[in-house]
């Protein structure tokens, strides 16, 4: 046994900040991160020992619960017969059918390890398709850290205040045009300017990765309106949304109203383990190598163990457990609301389906990144740190969605709940 201290100290001195990813080192919350030893439903032990209610479950994937008995059954059988081969298997394509049944634009699906990589292989392959340059993202959406797409991005770039990164050429996002979400001005302005050099436009057709910013009526209409009309693509980056705020993710939810050309998905396809996809039209998707000019490669793409957490968790992801994850999201924004007012601490909640998060500070809509800017994150660092002494674990971060999954039964529900007024009486003591 060891405490989160002598864990920290340890993982400082070999890892730069003593973490894989940034938002894992508490930076903007304060404090010792809590290392992990194991995590069974919606249950995190540290390494002292000590049990926490879990509301990051993963950042996403967990959407059945830590563990779940019958995705690690699947796991371990895979193990048992290798764990990687270089070569096709079966289960890639079970994968990529379990994919098209619930996305049935995504015609064709390509495997890759993180979301990171199906971003940046969704805008080459927009390049290869288009023959042109320009990449249209939204401020404050994120789409993993490749170069390109690290301009005014959001999720952990957000929160450390790195305004971008250092190490990205000026050449690497010259191509990279950023709009301000749901500004439909801005948006029909680089579009008349421009229009014909776009390859494509890449959103979080809900953004969840500078707080939850839910899309305005018409907004992803308007996205695929003006992209179809200046022959440009539309990505929907659905790396978290996906097959977690419904059966087929947000494209699901919003009922099918847009129909964009490629999708990149992510955490939850994988069920926990470094999957990633790219999916959509069949004729842009060949276009990949062997098939076509457009250069994508890995590894360690479609591994083994990887698929086959992916398919347990497509398999088990049914009607009920997103009805279960839903339901617990509304108890949970329900309370937190209630128990924020009750305080008096100014807050704005915002949902996205089953996705929700607080700006601190803030009572209008947040509808774009400087609006998101506005709030208060010292208030948020106070109840983060009440909720933890609590046995409570919360992201990390002001800017980040939380995340419930199907072991969210009541029992957990109610015990997350009742420690949502003590925390907000320290969220007041902060200001
Ligand atoms: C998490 C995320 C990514 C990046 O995925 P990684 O697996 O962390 O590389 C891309 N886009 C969105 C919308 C995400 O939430």
């Amino acid at each position: 046994m060891t405490t989160n201290a002598e864990a920290f100290d340890r993982a400082r001195s070999v890892i730069p900040g003593g973490v894989s990813s940034p938002v894992r080192a508490f930076g903007s919350v304060g404090g010792t991160p809590v290392f992990i030893a194991r995590a069974e439903g919606a249950r995190l032990v540290d390494v002292a020992g000590r049990e926490y209610l879990d509301l990051v479950g993963s950042w996403g994937p967990a959407i059945l619960g830590h563990g779940h008995p019958e995705v690690v059954a699947r796991v371990q059988e895979a193990a048992s017969r290798g764990l990687s081969f270089g070569a096709p298997t079966l289960a890639e394509a079970e994968l990529a059918e379990l994919v098209r049944a619930r996305v049935p634009l995504a015609g064709k699906v390509r495997f890759v390890s993180t979301g990171t990589e199906a971003c940046m292989t969704a805008v080459r392959l927009a390049r290869g398709a288009t023959g042109r340059d320009l990449v249209v993202k939204f401020a404050g959406c994120y789409h993993g850290h490749s170069d390109a797409l690290l301009a005014a991005a959001g999720s952990g770039v957000l929160t450390a205040g790195l305004p971008g990164s250092a190490g990205v050429p000026a050449a690497a996002t010259a191509q990279t045009l950023v709009v301000p979400y749901n500004d439909t001005d801005a948006l029909r302005t680089v579009f008349a300017e421009r229009g014909h050099e776009i390859a494509a436009v890449i959103t979080e057709p809900a953004a969840a990765n500078m707080g939850v910013v839910p899309p305005e009526p018409g907004f992803n209409e308007l996205l695929r309106a003006l992209t179809t009309a200046a022959g440009a693509l539309l990505v929907y980056d659905e790396v978290l949304t996906g097959f977690r705020v419904s059966d087929a993710g947000w494209w699901g939810l919003e009922g099918h109203t847009v129909e964009p050309d490629l999708f990149t998905f992510g955490k939850v396809v994988g069920g926990g383990m470094p999957l990633a996809a790219i999916g959509g039209r069949a004729d842009l998707l060949d276009l990949l190598a062997p098939l076509g000019p457009v250069y994508q490669a890995g590894t360690l793409s479609g591994n083994p163990l990887a698929t086959a957490a992916g398919i347990a968790t497509l398999t088990l992801a049914d009607t009920e457990v997103y009805a279960r994850v839903d339901a617990a999201a509304s108890t949970l924004a329900d309370a937190l609301t209630a128990a924020l007012t009750a305080a008096g601490v100014a807050h704005r909640l915002q949902r996205a389906g089953s996705l929700f998060s607080v700006f601190w500070g803030v009572e209008e809509p947040v509808r774009d990144y400087a609006s998101a800017q506005r709030q208060d994150t010292a208030a948020y660092r106070a109840f983060f740190h009440a909720m933890l002494d609590a046995g409570i674990a919360l992201p990390p971060s002001a800017y980040e969605a939380w995340f419930v999954s199907a072991a969210h039964d009541d029992e957990v529900v109610g015990r997350i709940v009742e420690a949502f007024p003590a925390a907000a009486a320290a969220a007041v003591s902060s200001s």
